[in-house]
């Protein structure tokens, strides 16, 4: 597969848009609760094949928080620094999903897709298979590259995401959700 503009990976004939009520996205949005590492960005995600869920993970490695304070980093990310560096050069700041490669904590390995994928030892059963995801609306090129070698079918969303607001007050959720789970 041919890496295309991010703007391809982000055409909506690519996904389906699902309501955040369907069962399944209401499951993605509890396992990024539970096991999601980056409050920035929390996303969970279910693998369903046959109504069956197979597989499920979230993102982030920790990598970003352990580095809030690090030199050469932005809250933690080494892209966002090298974004405001080029900014500050006077040439165009990196775009969302633009070279994730450059920091151990956007890299594509610890993004929910391909995390849910590796935890499943037998790939066959993801043939075919539905991947739920809640946080995001698109994946990247190396995620859908992961997708399409083990035959997921179909990519499911939440459209809502496109939306900045949308996605300040599922970060606030989460943290709310997560503070309260702390407690327990
Ligand atoms: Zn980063
Ligand atoms: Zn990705």
């Amino acid at each position: 597969m041919q890496e295309k503009s991010i703007e391809f990976y982000q055409r909506s004939e690519l996904y389906s848009y699902v309501d955040t009520s369907d069962r399944f996205m209401k499951l993605s949005k509890q396992v990024a609760v539970e096991e999601s590492l980056t409050p920035v960005f929390p996303i969970g995600i279910v693998i369903v094949r046959d109504g069956v869920v197979v597989a499920k993970g979230a993102n982030g490695n920790g990598y970003h928080e352990k580095n809030l304070n690090s030199e050469f980093h932005i809250k933690g990310c080494k892209r966002r620094y090298l974004s405001k560096k080029l900014e500050e050069a006077g040439k165009p700041k990196l775009k969302s999903g633009e070279k994730f490669e450059t920091c151990p904590g956007c890299d594509y390995k610890v993004h929910a897709e391909v995390k849910a994928i590796e935890k499943v030892s037998d790939k066959s059963i993801l043939k075919d298979a539905v991947v739920y995801m809640f946080g995001h609306w698109w994946s990247c090129f190396n995620c859908w590259e992961v997708m399409n070698s083990v035959g997921i079918k179909e990519v499911c969303v939440v459209e809502d995401f496109k939306d900045k607001q949308f996605q300040v007050k599922w970060r606030e959720e989460f943290a709310r959700l997560k503070a309260t789970k702390s407690q327990k």
